[in-house]
């Protein structure tokens, strides 16, 4: 049965998406497990490897299981070793709030340091304690009052920092103003004709 895999990520150390995994070999149907390890100027064998991931119901799964386990070789999830670097790259940037909402409903998830301090915030946000936020995490009480600790410092700047940006953007509209009124004044204004002098 195909799941929205995006709704629910996998948990940590859950294997049982390889029972779905269509490259697993059957005794009736064996998979060639050299397909998934093509040299990259092999195409039919990267080609015919990609087709299967293509059809397969844990494709998702099987690229984060490769993402988070740093499992850098062969073909995973439709994507070869070379296409998929990069996401090894920026895994460190990847921000899922769908993790980040599992993590929070206490689901054992694999967190980047962005979607870690996603949960600590949102955990603060709504008033989580400690305790409950340690459990979430793993962490020890004291650990998870520090990130509490490092967050509302974080929060405070921020607030502080938008405030200054809301100021100087106010301070601006007002010179602004003025100058374009200070341009619209007549430039006669307080002077003799005399003073204008003439062309003649
Ligand atoms: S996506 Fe491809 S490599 Fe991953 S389990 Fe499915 S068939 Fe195998």
């Amino acid at each position: 049965m195909h799941r929205n895999e995006n709704e629910r990520p996998r948990t940590l150390g859950d294997l049982t998406w390889h029972n779905h995994a269509a490259c697993r070999s059957a005794p009736h149907d064996r998979t060639d497990p050299d397909l998934f390890f093509p040299e990259p100027d092999e195409m039919d064998r990267i080609r015919a490897a990609k087709a299967l991931c293509a059809q397969c119901s844990v494709r998702t799964t099987c690229l984060d299981a490769a993402l988070e386990n740093g499992d850098r070789d062969g073909v995973r999830g439709g994507m070869t070793e070379e296409e998929r670097a990069p996401l090894h790259r920026n895994l460190q940037h990847r921000l899922s709030y769908a993790r980040v909402n599992a993590a929070l409903a206490g689901q054992d998830v694999h967190l980047t340091q962005a979607e870690r301090a996603a949960v600590v915030r949102a955990a603060y946000q709504t008033g989580t304690p400690a305790e409950h936020l340690a459990r979430l995490l793993k962490c020890t009480k004291e650990h998870a009052q520090k990130l509490y600790r490092h967050t509302r410092r974080q929060l405070r700047n921020r607030a502080f920092a938008q405030q200054q940006a809301a100021d100087e953007g106010n301070k601006d509209k007002k010179n602004s103003k003025s100058r374009t009124r200070a341009l619209k004044e007549p430039r006669t204004k307080g002077r003799s004709r005399d003073d204008l002098g003439t062309a003649a």
